[in-house]
C-alpha cells in the first residue's frame, strides 16, 4: 500500500518545522517536495516499504496509504489520526464505508515522562560524547575505556 500526498491538504510544513517531516522520516529516501507545487510526493511509490512513518508524522494528515488494485479492489484507503493516548486508523472504501480502528499508544499523561528519573541529568558534554547514559552502571565499571580513534 504506497502513500499518496493530498496536495490540497500538504502545506510542506510551511512555517511550523524546518523542512518537511516526510521527507525527513523515510527510510526509503522516497519522500520529496515536488519543485513546481512544493508539494510532498512519493516519488518511487514502487519502492514504498509501507512503513507509515510519513503518514503518521504528517501534522496536516495530508499522506494516505492506498492498497494496490489487485489486491484492494475496492479501493481502500488508510490514514491515522494521531491523539495523546491512543492512535485512531480510519479505512475508507471507495463507496463510502468507513472502518475505524483505536489503539492505545501510552498509559502515561503526555509530559509526565521524568527522563533522568533516578540519574543526574548529563552535562553537555556527556551528551556530545560517544557513551551511553547510564554505561558505566550497566557495565559495572568506575571508568568506561575510551572509544579508539581510526590509526
Ligand atoms: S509532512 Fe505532510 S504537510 Fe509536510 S510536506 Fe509532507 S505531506 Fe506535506
Ligand atoms: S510509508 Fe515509509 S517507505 Fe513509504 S513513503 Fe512513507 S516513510 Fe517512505
Amino acid at each position: 500500500m504506497p502513500t499518496y500526498v493530498n496536495p490540497d491538504a500538504c502545506n510542506s510544513c510551511a512555517g511550523v518545522h524546518q523542512g518537511p517531516l516526510c521527507v525527513y522520516i523515510c527510510p526509503g529516501d522516497l519522500m520529496v517536495l515536488e519543485q513546481d507545487s512544493m508539494k510532498g510526493l512519493n516519488r518511487e511509490p514502487d519502492m514504498c516499504s509501507e512503513c507509515f512513518a510519513c503518514v503518521k508524522m504528517c501534522p496536516e494528515g495530508a499522506i494516505e496509504a492506498r492498497g494496490y488494485a489487485d489486491f484492494v479492489p475496492l479501493g481502500a484507503t488508510v490514514k491515522p489520526k494521531r491523539g495523546d493516548r491512543e492512535i485512531f486508523w480510519e479505512v475508507k472504501f471507495r463507496d463510502g464505508r468507513r472502518l475505524t480502528y483505536t489503539y492505545p499508544i501510552r498509559s502515561t499523561t503526555v509530559g509526565s515522562t521524568e527522563p533522568y528519573k533516578g540519574f543526574a541529568a548529563p552535562s553537555e558534554s556527556a551528551l556530545r560524547g560517544g557513551s551511553l547514559a547510564g554505561e558505566e552502571i550497566w557495565l559495572g565499571v568506575d571508568t568506561l575505556p575510551s572509544p579508539a580513534g581510526p590509526d
